[in-house]
């Protein structure tokens, strides 16, 4: 029996277990899945968890139960994957594999700058980007009575490059609703040159930034958060005081990556951007937040590489040569609050732009256009995450390569 396992039961990796068991024998394959934990989470719902819109119920199902009954599911944690050997170490036992998938995302790493885990840490200092983190940062907000809210990046890149921007903009509206608004000052903090990295996107963003009276400061790259001023303060000694930060600390993959010698500074692999095969070993593919490809790191993205992977993987098995397929297609919502969203569609090397998706004309949805329309698409797309993204299923007229069909280059064309 030859052996595929696939390290990581998040997003990725349940794609890709449910994708390709029914397409290799059973009497051939034997599939196998590996996760330290039980349970699996909507990371885009801990935006929504600190308004109070989702709850904690929402947002969280038994990983297990999102898998196909003939994967063989594995709840340890992994210790080392020793490529030469084809073998990884789990806590108590080690596993052999003929292809491997390595499908074990990122994660934040407050520890990487300096403060940043101090006194305030959980006190006037929240990350919204872990589960617990979601509920703590709901649990202040509640109960808080307004001052400086600030809203930080430290470095990129982190997945959902547009969450923090969301979460700003739903900040304006929660305290608009609350009726305190004007008790809060939100400041945006990124190390960009820009609201985002994309010059259209960022123009259209920092818009939106200065409507909803948002000031954005630019170009700040965080040397230290100081505990006893309460205020980060960049390589160039600029001080934003805070009486509230919220920040998405440095993204890194798992130490599992380092541990086993294979990723980059961060712990992100070395992968191929075309046909998502690892740069260093042949029998070894990575997707999803794993990747050092430079498309977004989000769901949507795992999404499209999934469906490239698995044709790979079966290519690979038959010893053909492997699609250059992927072309780092990216599609997600931009919650803008009050119950709107914008539409973000883009690949490696087309930016976002304005038009309509996924028809020309038609739409329904309108790209980098806010509109109560794409705000349900992206309360939809919980329902889409659970139903038919991780069990494999294509959304109907959503394509795994960006389409240009409703897309507007020239925008004094429209
Ligand atoms: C706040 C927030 C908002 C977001 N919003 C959106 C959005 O609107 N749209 C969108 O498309 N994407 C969004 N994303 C991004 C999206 O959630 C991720 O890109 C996606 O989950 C990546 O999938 P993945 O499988 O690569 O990683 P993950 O889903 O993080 O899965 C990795 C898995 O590997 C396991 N693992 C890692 N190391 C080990 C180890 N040593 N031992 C055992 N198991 C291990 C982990 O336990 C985890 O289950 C958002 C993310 C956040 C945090």
């Amino acid at each position: 029996m030859k052996k595929l396992l696939i390290l990581g039961a998040g997003t990725a990796g349940t794609m890709m277990a449910n994708h390709l068991r029914p397409k290799l024998r059973s009497n051939e394959w034997d599939v196998t899945i590996v996760d330290q934990y039980k349970t699996h989470y909507y990371q885009p719902g801990f935006l929504f968890l600190p308004f109070d819109t989702y709850t904690e119920s929402q947002v969280k199902k038994v990983g297990k139960k999102l898998i196909h009954k003939k994967v063989n599911y594995i709840q340890k944690k992994i210790e080392k994957i020793i490529p030469n050997e084809n073998k990884v170490q789990l806590e108590d036992e080690t596993i052999n594999y003929d292809v491997l998938i390595i499908a074990t995302g990122s994660k934040i790493a407050p520890q990487e700058t300096q403060g940043l885990l101090g006194p305030l840490w959980k006190k006037d200092i929240f990350d919204f980007y872990t589960y617990e983190g979601a509920l703590a940062l709901r649990n202040k907000l509640r109960d808080w009575k307004g001052g400086k809210l600030v809203v930080h990046i430290t470095e990129m890149p982190i997945k959902c490059p547009v969450a923090p921007l969301e979460f700003a903009f739903l900040a304006d509206s929660y305290f608009r609703k609350k009726g305190m608004r004007d008790k809060v000052d939100i400041t945006y903090v990124t190390p960009l040159s820009g609201a985002f990295t994309k010059p259209t996107c960022s123009t259209a963003l920092a818009y939106l930034l200065k409507e909803k009276d948002i000031h954005l400061e630019p170009d700040f790259s965080i040397m230290e958060v100081d505990n006893n001023q309460k205020a980060i303060v960049d390589y160039e000694e600029r001080e934003i005081p805070f009486d509230l930060l919220v920040t998405v600390p440095t993204n890194m993959g798992d130490e599992l990556i380092e541990r086993s010698g294979l990723g980059d500074d961060l712990n992100f692999i070395p992968t191929d951007h075309n046909t998502l095969q690892s740069k260093a070993h042949e029998n070894i593919f990575v997707i999803g937040d794993a990747t050092d490809v430079p498309a977004s790191k989000a769901g949507s993205v795992a999404h499209f590489q999934a469906e490239t992977l698995t044709d790979n993987i079966l290519l690979y098995i038959d010893g053909y040569k492997l699609k250059k397929e992927f072309d780092g297609h990216a599609n997600c919502f931009i919650e803008t609050g009050n119950n709107k969203a914008l539409l973000i569609d883009f690949n490696y090397k087309t930016e976002p732009v304005h038009g309509t998706f996924p028809f020309a004309k038609i739409g329904p949805l309108r790209l980098l256009k806010e509109s109560v329309f794409n705000h349900w698409g992206k309360l939809a797309f919980r329902w889409i995450y659970w139903n038919m993204l991780l069990k494999g299923i294509a959304i109907p007229f959503v394509s795994r390569n960006m389409s240009f069909k409703g897309k507007v280059f020239d925008i004094k064309s429209k």
